[in-house]
């Protein structure tokens, strides 16, 4: 039986994910020795057009170009899995939505008519259908690895679903949030990572993404009662993952929150100094 043809290919990215793959040393050799790696470039394969079982695609579609080949390699590829945040849920670069893109584009830029930017910078699914997507900042090699192993054998990885305060909690980390006061993500993170930043004494910033049921309302009232403004909380959801729609959601609601409040500080304001002048 021929064995399973894989491709890596790679959208709007810093290539981290492809490097956690390549860090994967001895489990990649032995990985390379059960399929046909046709196209990794990072590894050396070149062939963009192979038709292959499974395609991992690193990166979002941030240009119009990005949006052509993801779905040529859609069209080429059996099965298609997103890999790292940038590609389930567009990463960082997703932060420019919410802001003046032409504005940006000219500050940064002596040249922004040359740059073909995409109205929007988005996740893989926003394009083509996706069989799998595995988060974060980098992807972790290993789950990637386990993922391949369940779909070449025909069953469905189960994708994680706990917190990564469930993963620090198994590793007996010193938890940074209560321990500590540190506005820790871990509540509403999936876990994935191992709770690697916890084990090394600071506050997880999200990079996996929402867990199933993650309690947004509640984690953002424990960083108020930290002593996070509205708009240092909004920030906390606005990383990695502002693209996610639960931690959108919340930093929507932070914001909201920012202006309420500025509002009745600004109102009052006003009341005290009509008051004074009347005094
Ligand atoms: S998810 Fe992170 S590590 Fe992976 S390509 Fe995007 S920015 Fe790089
Ligand atoms: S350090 Fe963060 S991830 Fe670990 S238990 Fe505390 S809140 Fe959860
Ligand atoms: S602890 Fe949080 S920020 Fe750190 S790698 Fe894990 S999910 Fe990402």
């Amino acid at each position: 039986m021929a064995a399973p043809r894989i491709a890596v290919h790679k959208l709007a990215s810093c290539d981290g994910c492809q490097l956690a793959l390549l860090n994967l040393g001895e489990d990649l050799l032995a990985l390379a020795e059960a399929v046909e790696i046709r196209h990794f470039v990072e590894a050396g394969w070149v062939d963009e057009e192979a038709e292959v079982d499974i395609a991992l695609v690193e990166g979002a579609v941030s240009t119009p170009h990005d949006a052509e080949r993801i779905r040529a390699v859609r069209a080429r590829s059996r099965l298609l899995v997103a890999v790292g945040a940038c590609a389930t849920a567009g990463g960082v670069q997703a932060l420019r939505n919410e802001g003046d893109l032409d504005a940006w584009l000219g500050r940064v830029y002596p040249h922004p008519e040359w740059v073909e930017a995409a109205p929007r910078c988005e996740p893989l699914s926003a394009h083509v259908p996706v069989d799998l997507e595995l988060p974060g900042c980098p992807v972790s090699g290993a789950q990637v690895v386990a993922a391949l192993a369940s779909l070449l054998r025909g069953a469905a990885p189960a994708p994680a679903r706990d917190a990564v305060c469930m993963a620090c909690k198994r590793a007996g980390h010193v938890c940074t949030l209560v321990a500590g006061g540190a506005p820790c993500m871990g509540p509403v993170t999936v876990t994935g990572c191992g709770a690697v930043c916890p084990g090394q004494g600071r506050d997880c910033y999200g990079c996996y993404g929402p867990a199933a049921q993650a309690n947004t309302p509640a984690l953002m009232r424990r960083f108020r009662a930290l002593g996070l403004d509205a708009e240092a909380v909004a920030r906390r959801f606005a990383g990695i993952q502002a693209g996610a729609e639960v931690f959108a959601k919340a930093r929507y609601q932070a914001l909201h929150d920012a202006t309420l409040n500025r509002e009745r500080l600004e109102r009052r304001a006003t009341a005290r100094e009509e008051r004074e002048g009347q005094g």
